[in-house]
Order: C-alpha cells, then structure tokens, then sequence
C-alpha cells in the first residue's frame, strides 16, 4: 500500500512551513506509516508541499529518521546558551521573536526561550524573499534559524545578557508558527495590569521575571528534596479527598457521587495523615503538599497553596527546630550563595550532648518567647530588619491627668509608644491626619496620638499641654527621644495597641527606608500560649491545632487555667512574615480528649470528626512532632517579591478565580444530578 505525503500534512496550517525533511526521497512499494511515527512525522516541519512526491518508502523515512537525526531536530542549541568559545560553529536555534530591527537595511531579530536572548543578523543582502520574511514577523512569532555564530564586532557587545558577545548569523529562517496579536508583550518593560497577566498567564509566564521565579522554585523543591532525602526522610503523598482537617478554616467540599449527600473536604494540611504516618512507623517523612483553605483571601494567601510538610518521631521541640535550622543553612547556601554559618559559640553545646543532634544545631537564628514578641514588636512575626521597638508607657500613664491615656491605663488597657528617630520633618500634619484615618479604618483603633520633639529636645504637639513638665520629662526618658524623633502613640485594648503600632512600625520603616532589601532576617518564635479565648463565643480555640501538646509544666493548668497553658509550638519567621510553624503532638490519648473537651468537642463529635485519630493514638502512638513551612512564601521572600500571586504558575485571585481558565464556573444541570445537587439560586 502507498502512502501519499497528504498523510504527513493532514493539517493545512502546516503547509506554509518549511521543510526539513530530506526531498530526496522516492516512491516505493510503500506501507503504511504506524501511527506512532506517522505523528512524529507529521510533526515534522515542512517547507513546501512536495506536489511531486506522491507516495514514499516507509522503510526510507525509518531510515532516514535514524541517519539524519541531526538535521531534524528543531534546536541544537538554546537561546542563553552560545558564548564566544562557539564562534564558529554551525547551530539550529528555535525559540519566539521578541523583536525586529532594521537597522539601515541590516536586519536584526532578537530570538527568546527561557533560556535567554541571542541576536540573530541577516547579511543576504540578495537573497529578498528571506529579507521579506524577516521583516514580516512579528514579537512572539515562533521561529527556527540555521546560522553560524560569529563575534559581535567590537561596540556592539552587550554586556547586559550572557550571550551578548556574540551573534548568529542566519543562513535560513523557518517560521514554525504564526502568533495572533498578542494583549502585551512579554518583553516589553513595563508590566501589564494583572488582571490581563493572570487571563493570559502562558505570555506572562513567557517574561523573564516570571521564568525566574519559577525556576528559583524548581530549584528550592530540589534542595528541599536534597535535604531531607539526605537525613533518611521518606516523601509519601497523602490524599487530597479525605476529611475534613482541623486547620481552623473552611474547607474546600467535594461532594460524592457515589454516596450521594456525603462530601470529601480537601486537605487544609496533610496534619491527620502525617501523625498517622508516625503511628505507622515511618518516623521521618516529609511532603511537597497541596492544601487547600476557604479563607477570606490577602495579598499573601491563595486559596491552594503548598507547603513543605514535616513530620518526625522521637522529637522534642528542640530537634525540629534544629533540623529545620539545617534547612535554611542550605537553602541560603545554595538558592542565595549566601552564609548563614553555625555560632562556634553554641556550635557543640547540643552537639556534645546528643551524637546525633540534627544538622542544623548551633545555628545563629535567634529565638524569642511569645510574650516578649508581642511585648516588643506588637506581632507574633516580627520582622526584626528594624528597631523601632514598642514602649510601654502604662504605668505613666496612671499617673498622668490626661484623660485619654489615664482612663484606659486604668481599665487594664495599655498606653505604649513607638519613637521613629528623626523621623519628625518628614511627617507633615496631613500625613499624620493619614495614618490616623488609616489606623481607625484598619485596627479599629480610636485614633492615634503623637508628639515631635524639637530642637531643644521638648516634647511638642497638639496633646503635649496635657502634660506637666516633670510627666514629659520622664516621658521623653522612656521614649529615649532626641531632637527630630517623632512619637506615636497607641492606647487601647493591649490586642489593639499591637495592631496599631505592629502596623505604624511596618509602615514607617519601609516610609522611612528603614529595611535593607538584602537582609534575610529569620527568628523562631516560641511559647506560644495553647489556647486562645474567643470573647464573641465565649470558648476556647486553638492557637495552633487542637493536637498541639502543652508545655510539660503547664499541663498542671489544664484544668484551673487554661488561659495559662502554653504549647510546645514555633514557628519560624523571615524577615516578619511567617514562614511555617509546627508543634510537638499530643500522643496520649486521654490528653488529647481532654484538650477536645477544653475546645468544646463533645465526646461524640470528637470522635465523629477524628475518631480515627483517637483509635490510632491508642495503638503505640511515638512521641512525635513536625511542622509545616509555606512554599510560595518562601520562594516569595527568597526571591525578593512582594506579591505571592508572582509565586505561583497559575494562582487565583483575591476572589480565588482562576481568569485564565474562568474556574469557577457553573456545570451542566446532568452533573449535578448525578451528585443529587440542586443549586440555590440566589435572589435577583
Ligand atoms: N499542619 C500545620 C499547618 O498546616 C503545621 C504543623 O503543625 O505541622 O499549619
């Protein structure tokens, strides 16, 4: 049977390629291509519809295939890749047009992968219908050329990209493909509306800044990976339709169509599974894993996120945070190149103790108490670039006759203070009136109050004469205030002063240009209190998870004071984001129902919702404990970006859609009767 060449150019598109198949090849007795060849066949580029050839020998394209292999690769060599050591060579590049010169008859295209930019010059002057398809494309067109590099004549080196020693020469030219016009170029230098990034998210993935953090994130996955293969950590998936998680938020359902009425929830963290991938012996696992979490959405939150997922048996508070240690040792060494070297002086201290203390033992990141976190920065992820530290002024203030301070003094509220030094002259009246309605509006603050000091050192502002002479005098003691500082002030509720101020000292450092960009600040955050009091509906929550173990001495408060029983739980900052948190698990049953009991879970929904959980504990649960680090975030502040959306191949927005994809969307009316699902619809 004969095949005619019809079959390898089913799509017309195609046509108008050029080909690089050998022409040479004659009909035969002929036999039909297999299918799997026919497509890589088909696949071939094509430069003209060979009218002449009518059948061809299929055991002379096998052949052919095999011998020229060469020739019919689309690429031999990326965009990023030709130095000067190549001039000379011949080479097949592929990649898209990110631009077109003319530059007095010369013409120029710059070709682009996500491997970089290489120039390519076209010097046949003659040779017009090549000159006229040049000056035919455009940006993002997908072009092949066969060319030979040469040095670029001195001048015209452009030191700014790695190729820009050299150019290619083009000897031919393919277009493999035609772009539509595109809503923005990926080269261009300024950044489209995110919107129209996110609804084209394949040309915005195409702008190098996008490629780079995606690669940095590959590249974080692989040394993570490294890591904790390194230690004898075992990587186990873990389903993403199971039940609902106790993480705190709603969750994402899945309804069954199976058992009809009955809903899986995603994972909001693999927490359940990975204790009882501890129950079940596996005492070192870890996990690249997709949660899901139905919050009201930030800036910095997506509704699926990934998290580094750790768990371990045998542990205490100390040995995960010390492996975790280890962990940020590596990531600054080879994402950043940069050092984050173990002190000699607490080097060995742990080490000594315990032959197999975890890798990053003696590792200078600072620990600070919850207490004092709040105490001196307002915020349980302070971010520790800057000064700027909270004053408490509370016990001043019940002295003074100044109602505003002196009443919430009194009612166990606080007075406390942050002192921007030198900061007075760049703070007008009006930008103050701005970060009064900015503090109403966003803390549900009162206000804020504030004072200068002038030149002669005096506490000045329109509160000042409030004051006598000695409370401003000892006021500006503890304020440590010297001329130009200029005094915020926040009284309130004490949860409300941290709001206030945490935010006025964010604002102000990076207002002030406090914060050198540079700086990868980390710090543990420890004693964490276990329960937090929620005065709407009069119960207790968890800070961290209902299966955190209490301090060993505060376990005695269970009962008495609750308030005062503090977790074994840290979490880890990066330059004042949270970056993960984790905490030693409760592996005692009867512990562990007492804290559901404290949390409000009666025995029945205890068990309804983690009754599994409660059986596996009985069964020779380990002492175990892990944590979880957000992913996005750290490629987010491992990469210098502000934005977490930048993070992520393809995000949701604040209103978790997907604008590429138009997710959500509605179904067909079969579908939801297969699941037994009526949509309410809402009121017009
Ligand atoms: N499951 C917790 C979370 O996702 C982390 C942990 O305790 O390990 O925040």
């Amino acid at each position: 049977m004969k095949v005619g060449w019809k079959t390898f150019t089913s799509q017309s598109a195609r046509r108008d390629l050029l080909c690089t198949v050998p022409c040479h090849l004659t009909p035969r007795n002929g036999a039909t291509v297999p299918s799997r060849h026919r497509e890589r066949v088909c696949n071939l580029p094509i430069r003209e519809s060979p009218d002449h050839l009518e059948n061809i020998d299929i055991s002379l394209i096998l052949i052919t295939l095999v011998s020229n292999f060469y020739p019919l690769v689309l690429r031999n060599k990326t965009c990023g890749e030709l130095r000067k050591e190549h001039n000379g060579q011949s080479v097949t590049l592929a990649g898209w047009v990110d631009s077109v010169r003319d530059h007095s008859g010369v013409l120029f295209i710059n070709l682009r992968d996500r491997y970089g930019l290489t120039q390519i010059v076209f010097l046949q002057e003659n040779d017009e219908k090549l000159s006229e398809t040049v000056r035919s494309l455009h940006p993002e067109d997908v072009v092949q050329i066969v060319g030979k590099v040469g040095l670029r004549p001195e001048g015209i080196v452009n030191k700014k990209i790695p190729t820009g020693e050299i150019e290619v020469t083009a000897e031919s030219l393919t277009v493999l493909n035609r772009t539509a016009v595109v809503p923005f170029q990926p080269s261009a230098p300024e950044v489209p509306a995110e919107e129209t990034r996110l609804k084209y998210r394949y040309l915005d993935l195409r702008r190098p800044p996008m490629q780079k953090t995606l690669l940095l994130r590959h590249r974080i996955c692989k040394v993570l990976r490294d890591y904790f293969d390194e230690l004898g950590f075992v990587e186990v998936e873990t389903p993403m339709l199971g039940k609902s998680t106790p993480e705190g938020a709603r969750d994402y359902l899945v309804p069954s169509r199976v058992a009809q009425g009955q809903f899986y929830a995603l994972p909001q963290s693999p927490q359940i599974y990975k204790q009882i991938l501890m129950i079940a012996g596996y005492d070192r696992y870890f996990q690249i894993a997709r949660c899901f979490r139905d919050e009201d959405l930030r800036a910095d939150r997506q509704p699926e996120f990934t998290q580094l997922d750790v768990e371990m048996s045998f542990v205490n508070s100390e040995d995960v945070i010390e492996t975790i240690n280890g962990l940020v040792v590596r990531l600054m060494k080879e994402v950043l190149g940069r050092e984050l070297n173990p002190s000699p002086a607490t080097q060995g201290v742990r080490a000594g103790a315990q032959p197999t203390a975890p890798p990053g033992t003696g590792v200078p990141i600072p620990r600070m108490g919850y207490d004092e976190a709040m105490e001196r920065f307002g915020h349980d992820a302070p971010d520790l670039r800057f000064g700027m530290e909270l004053i408490d002024l509370t016990d001043l203030a019940k002295t003074v006759e100044f109602r505003v301070f002196r009443s919430v003094a009194d009612d166990g509220g606080r007075v406390r203070a942050i002192n921007a030094k030198g900061a007075a002259e760049k703070y007008s009246r009006k930008d103050i009136d701005g970060l009064n309605t900015w503090v109403i509006e966003q803390f549900g603050a009162k206000g804020v109050a504030w004072l200068k000091v002038d030149a002669d050192g005096k506490l000045a502002g329109p509160i000042a004469k409030n004051f006598t002479e000695s409370e401003l005098a000892e006021m500006t003691k503890k304020l440590g205030a010297k001329p130009n500082d200029f005094i915020l002030f926040s009284a309130d509720t004490f949860s409300v002063t941290c709001k206030v101020l945490n935010g006025l000292r964010r604002r102000l450092a990076a207002e002030l240009g406090l914060i050198d960009p540079n700086e990868m600040n980390f710090c543990w955050i420890v004693r964490f209190p276990m329960f937090d009091w929620d005065e709407e509906n009069k119960r207790w929550i968890a800070m961290h998870h209902p299966f955190t173990a209490p301090l060993t001495g505060d376990v005695s408060y269970m009962d008495s004071d609750p308030g005062k029983i503090r977790a074994q739980a840290y979490d880890l900052v990066l330059n004042g984001f949270e970056l993960g948190g984790g905490t030693i698990r409760i592996h005692d049953s009867a512990i562990q129902s007492k804290v559901f009991d404290l949390l409000g879970f009666t025995h029945e929904s205890a068990k309804e919702q983690f009754g599994f959980l409660l059986e596996a504990l009985q069964f020779g649960a380990p002492p175990h404990g892990g944590i979880a680090l957000g992913l996005d975030r750290l490629v987010m502040l491992f990469g210098g970006l502000d934005n977490i959306r930048d993070c992520i191949a393809f995000p949701k927005t604040t209103k978790a859609a997907d604008l590429m994809t138009g997710a959500p969307s509605p179904v067909a009316e079969k579908q939801l009767d297969e699941l037994a699902i009526s949509v309410k619809k809402s009121e017009p």
